[in-house]
């Protein structure tokens, strides 16, 4: 921070030239589903290439460029760029999901941001759905009537919006409930040490519940392994992005991955059905050979570790469903790696295979249930075999039960969220509504100082509306609101049916000389009828 107070000026100055100096790039990052494995979204993040300091990391210079009008500036330009590279995309026959757009809360203050992100969209003839704005949680802090007003403009456009970095900042979860977000994002610092770390894996499933009793989807920020990845999916996050999948990558190789379209592994999906997968712990090679050998028939991915930090390693970074080591192994025992096995993975199911009986020891381990069963070495081939089948159908009989709760929480969740958007769209339309009786009021009152007489007829000739100059010309006695207007003015009538719209034909109008003509309404607007315009012969 230092070094950046010290260079605060260079900063800035630099900046500002680097705009139009093709020294600032954009880098994209996929976000993948975790129920269908595929990119759904990607965001873009700012790259500044410096010529003599190298790549400067937006940590550095957005807060910079935050502290002066250069953030709206700096913001225009990767609206811009973002833009012109889904044309691109969109050029060679690609079908890019949604790109986020990080936008600070400091460009969120300029009242003119709306209006320009439309027309840059449309300028390059794209729509709203093809970018999402992520807004970080700072933005909380920042509230006043202009953020309100930008919130509730971009709803109406139509934009997706992400609350970004969630539990960095303010962390309230209380405020989503007034904002209308449809995404929160965990922030990366609470994802690293999941799912060691109970704090951790407490606070990120107590996010995404919460935020799915409030219909807002969850995305996980920072993920880097594949353990990672899994206890989300089985958490019932909804989408991932992370080193894990892909690093941020530039334009070209975002084309080139839109092309090949990977997926996320099926096992890692939220119902998907994993590989078989067995972890074998001993510290003696010639019994890892001996079990891998006798196991090979029997199509399970097998994985082994010569210890039982290994073995650690390993299960944070595969997901492992059954796992078999040996007790007597040197740093750590069996019992004690399979206790902290169950602590991060509980579902996995644990079996010590063992020459030696502490009894009181094991027996402990298997009354607290870090293990399931106990064998014993020597091993009968058939005996170890049908017990590890046993182990495997018990496991996929948990994991079915597990697929189905989160079935159903998948479908209470989509039922939540759909009933917001519902919910988004009626308040939508509620305005409109207002807006148009507001806009239908202003014509009213504009009809009324309008002095040529003007009444107005629906589809069956019925006088609906007459304005003041009209009320002047036709005597009191005759003005029924809902009668024909033939009754009201004779030659009018049969004028409308004689001439064609939009002529004028000679009407008297109880006893004065008027030129009269119709029009039919709707052309603009939804109500049918026709409009009489009355003008004085005299004038
Ligand atoms: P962010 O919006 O939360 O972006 C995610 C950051 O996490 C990015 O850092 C990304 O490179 C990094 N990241 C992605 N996957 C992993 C991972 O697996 N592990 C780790 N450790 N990090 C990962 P980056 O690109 O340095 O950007 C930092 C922040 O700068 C962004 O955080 C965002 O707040 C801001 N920023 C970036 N581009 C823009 C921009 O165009 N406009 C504005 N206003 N802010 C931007
Ligand atoms: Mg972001
Ligand atoms: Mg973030």
């Amino acid at each position: 921070m230092s070094t950046v107070a010290q260079n605060h000026i260079n900063i800035e100055a630099e900046l500002q030239a680097a705009i139009g100096a093709n020294t600032l790039h954009l880098h994209y990052q996929p976000k993948a589903d975790l129920q269908s494995g595929q990119i759904v979204g990607m965001e873009a993040l700012l790259r500044w290439q410096h010529p003599t300091h190298g790549l400067i990391p937006p940590t550095v210079f957005i807060p910079v460029a935050e502290n002066s009008e250069l953030i709206v500036r700096l913001g225009d330009w990767v609206i811009q760029q973002v833009c012109a590279d889904i044309v691109n995309w969109l050029a060679v026959g690609l079908k890019p999901p949604s790109v986020a757009i990080n936008i600070s809360p400091v460009q969120l203050q300029d009242p003119g941001l709306t209006s320009r992100l439309s027309h840059m969209l449309q300028a390059q003839n794209l729509i709203s759905d093809q970018i999402s704005l992520e807004i970080t949680e700072n933005v909380l802090m920042y509230r006043s009537e202009n953020i309100d007003k930008a919130f509730s403009d971009f709803k109406q456009k139509g934009y997706l919006l992400a609350l970004d970095d969630f539990g960095t900042g303010y962390s309230a979860l209380s405020y989503l409930k007034h904002f209308p977000f449809d995404y929160v994002k965990i922030d990366k610092s609470f994802i690293k040490e999941i799912p060691h770390n109970p704090d951790d894996v407490s606070i990120t499933k107590a996010v995404i519940a919460m935020a799915h009793s409030l219909g807002i989807k969850v995305i996980a920020e920072g993920v880097e392994t594949e353990a990672q990845c899994k206890f989300l999916s089985d958490n019932m996050c909804d989408q991932i992005q992370g080193h894990f999948f892909s690093r941020p990558i530039n334009a070209e190789q975002m084309q080139a991955l839109l092309k090949d379209r990977p997926v996320l592994d099926k096992h890692l999906l939220r119902m998907g059905k994993p590989d078989r997968t067995l972890l074998l712990v001993d510290d003696e090679p010639n019994i890892l050979n001996a079990l891998k050998r006798l196991l090979r028939k029997d199509d399970y991915r097998i994985l082994i570790a010569n210890s039982g930090q290994e073995g650690l390693e390993i299960l944070e970074r595969n997901q492992v469903d059954v796992i078999i080591s040996d007790q007597r192994m040197p740093l750590m025992t069996g019992v004690e790696f399979l206790r902290n096995a169950k602590k991060s993975y509980p579902e996995t199911v644990r079996i010590i295979l063992s020459g030696y009986t502490e009894l009181q020891y094991i027996t402990d381990a298997i009354n607290e249930g870090a293990i399931y069963k106990f064998l014993t070495k020597p091993w009968d081939d058939e005996l170890i075999r049908a017990n590890i089948r046993e182990a495997f159908h018990y496991k996929e009989m948990e994991d079915e039960n597990r697929r189905l709760t989160l079935q159903v929480q998948t479908t209470n969740q989509e039922l939540i969220s759909a009933n917001k958007q519902l919910a988004e769209m009626l308040k939508q339309k509620q305005k409109q509504i207002s807006r148009d009786e507001l806009s239908l009021s202003i014509v009213r009152e504009v009809l009324q100082y309008v002095p040529m007489p003007i009444i107005a007829v629906d589809d069956e000739d019925m006088v609906v509306f007459m304005n003041s100059s009209a009320e002047k010309v036709i005597p009191a006695s005759r003005i029924e609101l809902g009668c024909q207007i033939e009754h009201l003015i004779p030659e009018a009538g049969s004028g409308m049916r004689e001439f064609s719209e939009g002529l004028w034909f000679p009407v008297e109008v109880y006893g004065q000389p008027f030129d009269a003509q119709w029009k039919n309404m709707g052309e603009q607007s939804k109500p049918s009828g026709k409009i009489v315009m009355l003008i004085d012969h005299r004038c």
